[in-house]
């Protein structure tokens, strides 16, 4: 380390490789400038004749930092990111090149990604697709090791403006919760300086082993979890992993993956030891929505670059390892007003609270409407094994608040307040103070899949892998569908000259003895919860098809159509490219089970037979006694041998029909199988790496 690079702070570096507001200034004109940052600020519209000057601007400044190539970066149905790169150049007529690129490629984009699903949106014939720069979320460079990539990010819809991925739709659905909270303000007497906007933090659980473990596990590196697996003796008992000592080896990832996201101007902020052995966390400082799911698009990537430079291998699927805790995302949510302030936060004054307790009530009335949405935004092959699971939120979509919140929603209940005293009487709303809310309520419950956590709501049911947009997309428009409707009734008070407090009191009312169903303050994992749940008539959607279904409800279509967010077809093409994703996963997992365990495992085990046999006949021979124990262990090899090549002929013959879940069925028979075997076989010549090798890091 040089004297430099050791004065060098993260504030020296933090976001330079991202052309934000500070670098603008310096590369582009006062006019272009001004006009390119209020429409950041103000989510467009975009003046398109400043375009050529921004595009020019931008390659300078990226090939100032070694880029030789743009892309437009964006988010496909796959859940991932894509990429297609185009190089600066243009022949300059003399053999030699200059470097170009213009406002029209800035803006628009042409990538031919027509292998991309759609769900039917866009028959291969009619396949154009087209990307638009997102001016919201900066353009960045990508660090290649001979050269760099300007990345900008883009929406990705088709010929008609159909949306085809991921952003469109979350940019929409981020449009109409600003416009619910600008009514809202409006109606309120709140000021309206600027535009709302939902804010999102985004917790990332992981998995980090050795890489050349990774290697020899072929079920890793094709499907991302382990397919069989025999449970160590010591895993997370002692629960002795979590918020431990980092280890050198894992602090030098973290180390390296805070300085590259830092470089990229993604605010990460917080990093821990999980629950189970070799699994940790990453969290960011929260943002504006759609940069947050942009960064943590860009953070699950940098990861496993960065993991691949210490040999490691970064493990984001729900359920690495059976048996051990899964990974999940933590999505915390909120609104920030048009007076720049946090909705979900409870203010100084009656006035604040007001829209505290509408923003809170609607919240509960979407969630408790939409539960079935909210379950297939996190709906994947993966979450499936942890949701139910011990350690995860269950598939029940409850919502958590916590003792105190409880006690004001119970007051406001009991109906507009005739006195204001706290303790037993009730609370009028925008004429009483709340108690000041602590920040970090000491009941926390981390079995909720969706808790109030003081400031913000926290969807915990999210998977590992998983993009952040589906969840958010599904939030805002609920919860901007319920803030529609109030303000609708808001506005008709108001224009006939009635209390806006005493209207808001009555629909707060409504809202809680109609849903306060959803609100569950207790133990999630309980089996006496699944029961009071189905009393409740809340619906426990165990599996991704079963899930998946809600998209496609008349009621949710309407509302998203009403919102602007989704239409019809392209709602139906959603469930239409889940549905064939999660079936696609099943059916290569099964077929890859099967493979190894006939192929890889099996064979092993034939030869452990012939060993134990040969040895048994030989010693038997010599020492002229029986080894029954010897024999009872040669016979348990053999029955439980015999066992597995009846699966994997089972799960050959799931495999030729189309039921997923005769194929998952078939796996996990199987795995139980060849789990045992793991237990039976000499460790030294068992194919795969095990479970206590792979989670125990040094
Ligand atoms: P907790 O103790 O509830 O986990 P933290 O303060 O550690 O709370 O925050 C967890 C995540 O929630 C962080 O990523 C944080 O930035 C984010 N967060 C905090 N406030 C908000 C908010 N208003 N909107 C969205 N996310 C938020
Ligand atoms: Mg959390």
């Amino acid at each position: 380390m040089t004297a430099e690079s050791r004065q060098e702070t993260v504030a020296d570096y933090y976001g330079e490789n991202v052309f934000g507001l500070k670098v603008m200034r310096n590369y582009l004109s006062e006019k272009a400038y001004k006009s390119l940052s209020e429409a950041i600020k103000n989510n467009g519209p975009l003046d398109p004749s400043i375009a050529d000057e921004v595009a020019e601007a931008m390659k300078n400044w990226a090939v100032s930092k070694g880029a030789t190539h743009y892309t437009h970066w964006f988010q496909p149905l796959t859940g991932l990111t894509a990429e297609k790169h185009d190089s600066f150049i243009e022949l300059d007529g003399e053999g030699g090149v200059i470097l170009e690129f213009s406002g029209d490629a800035l803006i628009q984009g042409e990538p031919d990604a027509s292998s991309f699903p759609s769900g039917g949106l866009r028959p291969t014939f009619e396949a154009r697709g087209y990307t638009g720069w997102d001016p919201t979320s900066p353009a960045f460079i990508k660090e290649g090791s001979q050269g760099a990539t300007l990345c900008i990010p883009t929406y990705f819809v088709g010929w008609n403006g159909e949306a085809l991925d991921k952003k469109t739709p979350l940019l929409r659905s981020m449009k109409s919760i600003s416009r619910q909270a600008f009514r809202l303000a409006k109606v309120l007497g709140i000021k309206t300086a600027q535009t709302a906007f939902s804010t999102l933090g985004g917790e990332q659980e992981y998995f980090l082993i050795d890489s050349d473990f990774y290697n020899e596990r072929i079920d890793l590196v094709q499907t991302g979890r382990t397919l069989f697996g025999k449970e160590p003796a010591k895993h997370q008992q002692m629960a002795d992993h979590y918020f431990g000592a980092i280890k050198e080896r894992v602090i030098g990832f973290m180390e390296d993956l805070d300085r590259e996201m830092w470089k990229l101007g993604a605010p990460l902020k917080t990093r821990h030891n999980e629950v189970a052995p070799g699994q940790f966390e990453v969290a960011p400082i929260f943002e504006n929505q759609n940069l947050g799911v942009d960064h943590n698009m860009l953070t699950m990537e940098v990861m496993q670059k960065v993991a691949k430079r210490h040999g490691l291998a970064c493990l984001l699927h729900e359920k690495p390892f059976a048996g051990i805790n899964g990974s999940g995302k933590h999505c915390n949510w909120s609104v920030t007003g048009p007076d720049g302030k946090n909705w979900l936060s409870p203010g100084d004054n009656p006035h604040e609270n007001e829209r505290f307790l509408i923003m809170l009530c609607s919240v509960i009335k979407a969630v408790d409407e939409h539960a079935a949405l909210l379950r297939s935004s996190i709906a994947s092959a993966g979450n499936d094994h942890r949701l139910g699971s011990h350690e995860a939120p269950p598939a029940i979509i409850s919502i958590y608040l916590g003792d105190q919140l409880n006690d004001i929603i119970e007051q406001i209940e009991k109906g507009a307040g005739m006195k204001s005293s706290k303790k037993g009487g009730t609370l009028a709303v925008g004429v009483d103070s709340l108690p000041a809310m602590p920040r970090h309520a000491s009941d926390r419950n981390r079995t909720s899949p969706f808790a109030f956590t003081g400031s913000k709501f926290e969807f915990r049911a999210v998977g590992s892998a998983a993009s952040l947009a589906g969840p958010n997309i599904v939030i805002n428009t609920i919860v901007a569908g319920v803030l529609d409707e109030i303000c609708g009734k808001l506005e008709k008070a108001k224009k006939a000259n009635k209390n806006i407090n005493k209207a808001v009191q009555q629909i707060l009312q409504d809202i809680i003895k109609n849903h306060k169903r959803i609100i569950f303050n207790g133990d999630n994992y309980t089996e006496a919860w699944v029961k009071e749940a189905k009393k409740r008539g809340l619906p426990n959607l165990k599996t991704t098809p079963e899930a998946l279904k809600a998209i496609k409800d008349p009621a949710v279509i309407k509302l998203f159509e009403e919102q602007k967010v989704l239409s019809k077809t392209e709602l139906v093409s959603r469930y239409d490219v889940y549905m064939e994703t999660y079936e696609t996963i099943i059916r290569y997992e099964a077929g890859l089970a099967a493979d190894m365990a006939k192929t890889t495992i099996i064979p092993v085990v034939m030869d452990y037979q012939i060993e134990l046999a040969e040895m048994i006949k030989a010693v038997e021979g010599i020492n002229k006694t029986k080894l029954t124990a010897s024999r009872k262990l040669l016979k348990d090899v053999s029955q439980e041998a015999e066992k597995a090549l009846m699966s994997v002929s089972n799960l050959g013959t799931a495999l030729k029909g189309s039921s997923a879940q005769k194929m998952k069925s078939g796996m996990e028979e199987l795995r139980e199988i060849i789990d045992t075997l793991e237990g039976l076989v000499p460790a030294d010549s068992w194919p795969l790496p095990s479970y206590a090798e792979m989670l125990f890091i040094t």
